[in-house]
């Protein structure tokens, strides 16, 4: 601390304003808190708001519009040529939707008496956070709660700086629609975003390291996504590694593994995020850092400083915000002595492709891995009416149970509004429902929520 500086003293001080950091703030502010959020950015929404779930799903969402028209014609409606116009486009995502929502945020924040100052925060000791912003200030709390997020993980053994080789920042900015893309991951981000520019109008071509895309992901839903990516990229390498990227004239020559060297306009980067857990000071602290940088922490998102509790990203797998919400609340929670728990059963996923695909729960391939018997039942979309009317039969819903209880233990789901129909399944599991509840709701007719019930109950009949 600086002769003179004057320290101020907040109950809690929550370093990161993401969703982890500012659903903890206003449950803190909620339960009578005095409440501090010190953000690098002096706002509120982190990568979520800014950079990651709300800019990648507006473009998303301006992608399957044109997925829409163009499957029109099927149907015997002409809409003509799209024409793209981008400065319109960047405009609408960054008043319209990213603004807007921001807006929203620092309204709830105010209203909530949560203040928001702008810096970057430094632990000195298991007390006291010093704040590098425009001014330097001091904050002594009796607790923080470490929100700091994730950033990209840079490509192995790959070194260039390029202004043609982004990541997920860049690539969401859309500076342009570069004809010739290359996307290095076949993850989340490399489908999502790789969705939007092909549609837009970009040759994309996709390279993976593993034997598929969406590692981990159930096979049987990843399948429709395959098809669909064949026809909508110029090419998906899988078990194929960039060896080395090289600046040449507009673009860059990239060489990959048992491939000639092939040139791109421009190179997204998208092949995992990494805790931000550097330079915050933790070392003055008693908080534990595991190998790979992400904050430990207990069902009660402890760390093991007493005085210091961490939620989203920065304490690793699965970096989603919804987690990060959830646990940003169950911090506050625990901090004013509420006997709050991280006990959810589970975290759902939705990778916002089209088709959509969306699990939760226990897979059959864990199941697998664990020894565990399972019945599996799966529902083609080809027998749902309502995606018959949507002429979208690519989908399909499957569930997971226990043999002997019937108890639906996971579930999964491929095809349009995957990630809203996941809800129902999550509830299930999360309430250890059994495949009897399921088939025996009466779920409305026509929609593709009925899969759920159809899906069910050929489990149901098997039972008997
Ligand atoms: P962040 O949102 O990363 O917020 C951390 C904040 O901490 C930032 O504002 C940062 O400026 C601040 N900060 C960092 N260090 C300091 C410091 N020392 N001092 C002060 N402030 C600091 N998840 C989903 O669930 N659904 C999606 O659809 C989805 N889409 C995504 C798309 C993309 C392209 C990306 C990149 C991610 C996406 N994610 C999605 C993941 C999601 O964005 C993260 O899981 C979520 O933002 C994590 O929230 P957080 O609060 O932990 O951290
Ligand atoms: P990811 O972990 O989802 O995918 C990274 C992919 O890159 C993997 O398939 C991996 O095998 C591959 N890869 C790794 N190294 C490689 C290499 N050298 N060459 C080729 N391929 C390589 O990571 P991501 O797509 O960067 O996204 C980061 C995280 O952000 C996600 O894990 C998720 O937590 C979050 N996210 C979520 C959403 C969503 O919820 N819809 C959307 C975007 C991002």
């Amino acid at each position: 601390m600086v002769m003179g500086d004057l320290a101020r003293e907040v109950d809690v001080a929550v370093v990161g304003g993401g969703p982890g950091g500012y659903s903890a703030a206003f449950r803190c502010a909620e339960l009578g808190l005095e409440t501090v959020v010190v953000d690098a950015g002096e706002r509120l929404g982190g990568a979520c708001l800014y950079a990651g779930c709300i800019p990648s799903k507006a473009l998303l969402h301006v992608a399957a519009l044109m997925h829409e028209v163009e499957r029109a014609r099927e149907l015997g409606l002409h809409y003509g040529e799209p024409r793209l116009g981008l400065d319109a486009l960047r405009t609408w995502k960054a008043e319209r939707v990213v603004g807007k929502l921001a807006r929203g945020l620092a309204a709830v924040a105010k209203s909530k008496g949560v203040e928001v100052t702008g810096g970057r925060a430094v632990l000195e000791d298991s007390r006291t956070l010093r704040v590098e912003g425009v001014r330097m200030e001091t904050i002594r709390f009796k607790h923080a709660i470490i929100a700091t997020g994730s950033r990209p993980a840079a490509l192995p053994g790959v070194t260039i700086v390029s202004e043609h080789v982004m990541d997920s920042t860049g690539a969401l900015e859309l500076a342009d629609v570069p004809e010739r893309l290359l996307v290095i991951g076949g993850g989340y981000i490399g489908l999502e975003l790789g969705t939007v520019y092909a549609t837009l109008g970009s040759r994309v071509t996709l390279v993976e390291m593993t034997d598929g895309l969406l590692p981990g992901v159930d096979r049987d839903l990843v399948g429709p996504l395959a098809r669909r990516l064949e026809n909508l990229f110029a090419a998906v390498h899988l078990n194929t590694k960039v060896t080395a990227l090289h600046e040449s004239g507009a673009g860059v020559l990239v060489e990959l593994e048992g491939r000639d060297a092939e040139a791109f306009d421009r190179v997204l980067v998208a092949v995992g995020r990494q805790p931000q857990s550097a330079g915050l000071g933790l070392e003055t602290t008693r908080v534990r850092v595991d190998g790979r940088g992400s904050l430990v922490v207990d069902d009660r998102c402890r760390t093991d400083d007493p005085h210091i509790y961490a939620a989203g990203d920065v304490t690793g797998e699965p970096m989603l915000a919804h987690r990060a919400m959830r646990q940003g609340k169950v911090a506050a929670e625990v901090i004013a002595g509420r006997p709050a728990a991280f006990d959810n059963v589970v975290v759902p996923a939705v990778v916002f492709t089209d088709p959509e695909l969306a699990w939760c729960g226990l897979t059959e391939r864990l199941a697998e891995e664990a020894g565990r018997p399972v019945k599996v039942a799966r529902f083609s979309w080809t027998a749902s009416g309502r995606a018959a009317t949507l002429g979208r039969t690519d989908g399909l819903t499957k569930l997971v149970v226990d043999p002997e209880s019937g108890v639906v233990l996971g579930a999964g789901v491929v095809g349009p509004g995957a990630g809203e129909l996941i809800a129902e399944a999550a509830l299930a599991v999360e309430t250890s429902a059994l495949a009897e509840d399921v088939a025996s709701t009466i779920h409305a007719h026509p929609t593709l929520s009925e899969s759920w019930m159809e899906t069910a109950e050929t489990l149901t009949l098997r039972r008997r």
